[in-house]
């Protein structure tokens, strides 16, 4: 079946907290099955972070577990967080200090998020299937950066508190060129998303996109507030192609779009900087289901699809998992997340026979 060269990998395993686990030992196994079809060699070490880290070291982030990303090609990851945490928010040490610290460490300053739907899932979703099929969006999000990151201060009585909007051009600059290369093989198109009316950081946004645009005469680049942003993309989907955006807009702009693929437990993401990338599904670590066996594990089997294209050039490959999604979908099989009730021939199975449907189809 090896059709291109053999190549050698080391991969990190994060499953992380709740349905982490449940969910990554398939996107595992899907890529223990495609290193087996396509004959190359993967090397898996496994990691803690979240949760699971601070209950085993007192850290949410090991020494260990960075620097075994640092020397690992690709990580998968699963999800963190606990309701321990979410119940008192004044807990010094968190499950998510780990993961905004491997983000940073590892320069992980592109949030990509491809939004897709499945035409079997088109009843899933809560928009009309005329107004969803056939959109394709690809989000970079920028991750380093924005109101996370910017100074913060609040006044000693409590009477005000503030976040500091700020950008600097390089790091606008480098994640509007990984958008626009990313376009060049798409459809060529690009809209950039901001709030230049308003704030100075959206106008150097602006600015620094509309200046590398001359770079990429062959892509169409246009730009678009982000209210109405928010709106066009429930109205019509179909009309983007690559979006690239600031942290906080991305952040909320891109769960509205989950809902264009149906579920959260459809979508896959990456994290990207210069080096080693970070694959991981866009849920958390969902207590409420953990335990059950019932988790939807494509997120993390797509997020691997996305780890074999972005991160490993491996096209071919990539393609061959999200096939088998396709089919696995085709032949009726479905997790409780995205059963449809109205339709008879469907059969809702639990994370691990969903696993070994794709796995079959491999
Ligand atoms: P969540 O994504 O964990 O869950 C939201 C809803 O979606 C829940 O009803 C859950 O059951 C459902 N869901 C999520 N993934 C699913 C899957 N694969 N299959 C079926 N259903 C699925 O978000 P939340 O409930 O807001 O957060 C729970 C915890 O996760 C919190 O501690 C939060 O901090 C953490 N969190 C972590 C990450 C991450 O690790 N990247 C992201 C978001 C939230």
């Amino acid at each position: 079946m090896a059709t291109q060269q053999k190549v050698h990998k080391n991969i990190l395993v994060i499953s992380g907290d709740g349905i982490g686990p449940e969910v990554t030992r398939w996107g595992r196994e899907v890529l223990q099955a495609i290193a087996q079809k396509y004959e190359h060699d993967f090397h898996f070490e496994e990691g803690l972070m979240g949760h699971v880290a601070i209950e085993a070291t007192g850290n949410p982030l090991p020494d260990e577990t960075l620097q075994k990303a640092q020397q690992s090609d690709a990580i998968l990851f699963g999800a963190i967080g606990h309701p321990k945490y979410d119940q008192d928010p004044h807990l010094p040490v968190r499950p998510e200090q780990g993961l905004l610290r491997i983000r940073k460490e590892l320069g992980l300053y592109a949030n990509l998020r491809p939004i897709k739907l499945f035409d079997e899932l088109l009843a899933a979703s809560s928009i009309r299937p005329e107004v969803l099929q056939g959109a394709d969006i690809l989000f970079f999000r920028e991750l380093t950066g924005d109101v996370y990151f910017g100074e913060k201060k609040k006044a000693e009585d409590g009477s005000w508190a503030s976040d500091l909007m700020i950008y600097h051009r390089y790091e606008v600059e480098r994640i509007a060129r990984k958008a626009f290369e990313a376009a060049r093989k798409r459809r060529r198109k690009l809209c950039s998303v901001d709030k230049a009316n308003v704030l100075e950081s959206s106008r150097l946004w602006r600015a620094v996109v509309q200046r590398l645009s001359a770079d990429y005469p062959d892509v169409e680049c246009t730009h678009m507030f982000v209210d109405n942003a928010a709106m066009q993309l429930i109205r019509d989907p179909r009309q983007f192609d690559v979006i690239v955006t600031a942290n906080l807009f991305g952040d909320i702009l891109t769960d509205e779009a989950s809902q264009i693929a149906g579920s959260m437990g459809m979508l896959a993401s990456a994290s990207i900087g210069d080096g080693t990338g970070l694959y991981e599904p866009i849920h958390g670590s969902a207590p409420d289901i953990a335990g059950k066996g019932i988790a939807n594990p494509l997120a993390s089997i797509l997020s691997v699809a996305l780890m074999l294209q972005i991160g490993f050039g491996l096209q071919e490959e990539a393609d061959a998992v999200i096939r088998a999604v396709d089919q696995t979908l085709k032949a009726g099989y479905r997790t409780l997340d995205i059963a449809d009730k109205h339709t008879p021939n469907h059969m809702i199975v639990g994370t691990d026979a969903m696993g070994q449907q794709v796995i079959q189809r491999l």
